[in-house]
């Protein structure tokens, strides 16, 4: 049978990892984070010393980057790069900025491009990252488009790194969200934008309950669920 999938795609902080575990939890769908998987490759180049603007030392260095994902019994994606166990690492603030740059390289799309496919030919999903509805999943069941205003989504981000423990600023984190988004949204291949056919979702005015009521809603609807 063909497996379900649901697309969010948006810019950074707009609640899209929140809101899409939640809904793959109210489904019973698999919630894959694809942010995640680029973070890793960041993490790589990081590690590897290779400067994540260079295409061709980030694409040297994908042949010694083997990337795998597991869920565990909290049902929390975790990634693994080389086999070690990064899905800690991986959320580090300055791990954000280096992912929007490895992410902009082409070598690096289409390395992750099949692999992101293949978790949604086995299950049905919920994916979430830049261009899920306009590349990776073009045919998605239904394709949301989750966004709120930079000031709301700075906010919860630093809620969500003070959380854990980090330290942050408020000017620091909106100045790098528009920073990224921007990056993401000028590069070439596969930017960030709104496919034709999803449904745009703002929730700046709205708390993390009205949110996930506002896409819950959407989904049911297009999915006839
Ligand atoms: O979603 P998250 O903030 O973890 O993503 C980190 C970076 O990875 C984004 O800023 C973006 O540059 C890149 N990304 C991407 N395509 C995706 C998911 C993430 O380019 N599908």
């Amino acid at each position: 049978m063909q497996q379900r999938s649901i697309a969010i795609d948006g810019p950074a902080g707009a609640g899209k990892s929140t809101l899409a575990r939640a809904l793959a939890q109210r489904l019973g769908y698999l919630y894959v984070d694809t942010g995640a998987i680029y973070r890793t490759v960041a993490l790589q180049a990081k590690r590897q010393g290779a400067d994540p603007g260079n295409a061709a030392q980030v694409a040297d260095l994908l042949g010694r980057t083997e990337i795998r994902m597991a869920y565990g019994t909290d049902g929390i994606q975790h990634m693994y790069l080389n086999g070690e166990d990064v899905t800690r690492e991986i959320r580090a603030h300055e791990i954000s900025g280096l992912a929007s740059q490895v992410a902009a390289h082409p070598q690096v799309r289409d390395f992750l491009l099949e692999f992101q496919r293949s978790q949604a030919r086995d299950h049905d999903v919920v994916m979430d990252g830049r261009d899920i509805g306009t590349v990776v999943l073009p045919q998605a069941g239904v394709k949301v488009f989750l966004t709120a205003a930079p000031e709301a989504r700075a906010q919860r981000r630093l809620a969500e790194l003070l959380q854990r423990g980090q330290q942050a600023q408020l000017d620091g984190i909106l100045a790098d969200i528009i920073r990224r988004d921007e990056q993401d949204r000028t590069r070439p291949v596969a930017p960030l934008r709104q496919a034709e056919d999803a449904v745009l979702l703002d929730t700046t005015d709205l708390d993390l309950e009205g949110s996930l009521a506002a896409l819950e809603s959407i989904v049911r609807e297009r999915l006839s669920l």
